[in-house]
C-alpha cells in the first residue's frame, strides 16, 4: 500500500512547502522534466507558508529531488525497479528505491543530523580525477530546476553533449581556475573517463543528500545495503557486484589464518583466556542486528547442564569483511586482526562476569543510527502503532529492531526532559 501524500514538507535548503493534490498520477515513469510538470499542478501544487504558489522551476535541485522522491514514495509517480546486488553476499534483489526512502524527517522538520543533513560545501574547490592523470579542481554552485533544464532535457532525450549551456546547467562554476563556460566545455570534451566519472559523482553528491541513499536489508544474509533514490538520476552510479578476485596488498587465506593464529596465541595468554574456539569464516559474513557485516563475532556457546547440547564458546573472524573493507580503503590488516580478536575476547570475559556493557552499547548504537534515518517523531509513531496493534503481528511485519529504536528514542527523550 503506498504511503499517503504528506501535506507539508521541509526541504534540504530549509524551504518549507505545502503539497496539494491536483490530479491523477501519469500512468508511466516520468522523465526529469516530466517530474517538474508533475510538481507544477499536473499531480500536485506547491505553496509556500504564506499560501502563495511555488513554481517548481524556482526550486533548488536538492529540494526538487527530495520532492520527486517523496511523491514517488507516496505512489503518485511511478518508478522503474532496479536490480541491485547485496554487498555482503551478492544476492540480487529487484527494488523500487523511493519505496525505501524515509519521509519522516522531511515531514517533521527533523533535518538537523550532522551527517545525514550536511549541506554540500559549494564554497569549496573539489579535486577530481586520478593522481597519475593529473587532478582537476572543480567548484560547483547551487543550481535551480530552471537552470538545470538543458541538462535534464539532454538526459530525458538520451543525448548528452558537453556544451557551454550544459556546463552552466551542471552548475560548474570553475574548472582548474577556468571560469568561462565555453572554455570549460572544451576541456570537458577531452577529459578522460575516470575524471568524468569522478566529476559526475561530485555532481551527484552535490544535488542528492545522504537521505536519498536509503537502506535495504538483504533477505539472504541480513546485510544492510544502500541504494540511490530515485532510480532516475542525472548521473546514476553503476551497481557493481563485489567479486572474489584477490586484492593487491591484502593477505590470501593462508597468510590471513597464520596472522590470526599468531595474534591469538599472544592475546589468549595476555588475557588469560582458555577454552575458546577460534575460527576464520571464509564464507558470507554474519551481520550485526543493524545489518553491518561483522569483522568478528563472539558466541558464548552452551554450558553443560543448560538442557542444550553443550558447545564451547567461539570467536569467529570473517575473512570477507576484512577483505571488502580493504577494497574500500587499505588499512593495517595485522593490527585490525589483533584488535578484533581482543575485542571479541573482552566480550567473552564480560559474558563470564555476567554483564557486558560493551554489548549493550553496541545495541544502543545500532538503534540510534536507525533512529537518525527514520526520524525521532516517526520512530515514536511506529512504536505507538506497534503498542496499539498486536505486537507479534508487528514483529512479523517489520524488523524487530523498531522496538529497540523506539525504546532508545523514548529513553533519549525522557533523559532530555
Ligand atoms: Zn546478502
Ligand atoms: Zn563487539
Amino acid at each position: 500500500m503506498p504511503a499517503t501524500l504528506p501535506r507539508k514538507l521541509h526541504l534540504p535548503t530549509g524551504r518549507v512547502v505545502d503539497l496539494e493534490r491536483t490530479g491523477d498520477p501519469p500512468g508511466h515513469v516520468p522523465t526529469l522534466r516530466g517530474s517538474v510538470h508533475a510538481l507544477a499542478g499536473q499531480v500536485v501544487r506547491l505553496r509556500n507558508e504564506a499560501g502563495e504558489l511555488v513554481d517548481p522551476e524556482s526550486l533548488a535541485l536538492e529540494d526538487f529531488h527530495v520532492l520527486r522522491s517523496i511523491l514517488t514514495h507516496a505512489g503518485l509517480l511511478a518508478e522503474q525497479s532496479v536490480e541491485v546486488p547485496c554487498d555482503n553476499c551478492n544476492e540480487v534483489r529487484a527494488l523500487r528505491p523511493c519505496e525505501l526512502v524515509e519521509p519522516g524527517p522531511f515531514i517533521d522538520g527533523e533535518l538537523g543530523d550532522p551527517e545525514l543533513d550536511e549541506r554540500f560545501p559549494f564554497d569549496k574547490e573539489h579535486e577530481i580525477g586520478e593522481a597519475q592523470l593529473g587532478k582537476l579542481k572543480v567548484k560547483l554552485r547551487p543550481v535551480t530546476v530552471a537552470e538545470a533544464r538543458p541538462l535534464h532535457e539532454a538526459i530525458d532525450g538520451g543525448r548528452l553533449r558537453v556544451t557551454s549551456a550544459l556546463v552552466r546547467a551542471m552548475g560548474i562554476e570553475s574548472l582548474d581556475g577556468e571560469t568561462l563556460a565555453p572554455r570549460i566545455a572544451r576541456r570537458l570534451q577531452r577529459i578522460d573517463d575516470s575524471s568524468w566519472d569522478s566529476l559526475t559523482d561530485l555532481l551527484d553528491a552535490a544535488y542528492y543528500g545522504p537521505r536519498l541513499r536509503p537502506w535495504w536489508r538483504c533477505q539472504e544474509c541480513g546485510a544492510r545495503n544502500e541504494l540511490e533514490a530515485p532510480s532516475l538520476r542525472e548521473f546514476p552510479a553503476l551497481a557493481l557486484p563485489r567479486d572474489d578476485q584477490p586484492i593487491a596488498g591484502f593477505p590470501d587465506v593462508d597468510a590471513f589464518e597464520s596472522a590470526v593464529r599468531k595474534h591469538a596465541d599472544a592475546l589468549f595468554a595476555q588475557l588469560g583466556v582458555r577454552n575458546v574456539a577460534l575460527t576464520v569464516e571464509l564464507g558470507v559474513a554474519e551481520c550485526d542486528d543493524g545489518g553491518v557485516p561483522l569483522l568478528g563475532s563472539y558466541d558464548p556457546g552452551e554450558q553443560e547442564g543448560s538442557g542444550m547440547p553443550s558447545a564451547s564458546p567461539e570467536v569467529r573472524l570473517y575473512y570477507r569483511t576484512f577483505r571488502s573493507m580493504y577494497a574500500d580503503e587499505p588499512y593495517d590488516v595485522e593490527r585490525e586482526i589483533a584488535e578484533t580478536i581482543e575485542h571479541e575476547l573482552r566480550h567473552h570475559l564480560a559474558f563470564l562476569s555476567g554483564w557486558d556493557p560493551e554489548d549493550e552499547r553496541e545495541h544502543e548504537e545500532i538503534s540510534r543510527e536507525q533512529g537518525r534515518r527514520v526520524g525521532q517523531s516517526e520512530s515514536l509513531r511506529r512504536a505507538t502503532r506497534a503498542a496499539g496493534s498486536d505486537v507479534s503481528e508487528f514483529l512479523r511485519r517489520t524488523w524487530p529492531l523498531w522496538l529497540l529504536v523506539a525504546a532508545v528514542t523514548i529513553a533519549v527523550i525522557l533523559a532530555s526532559r
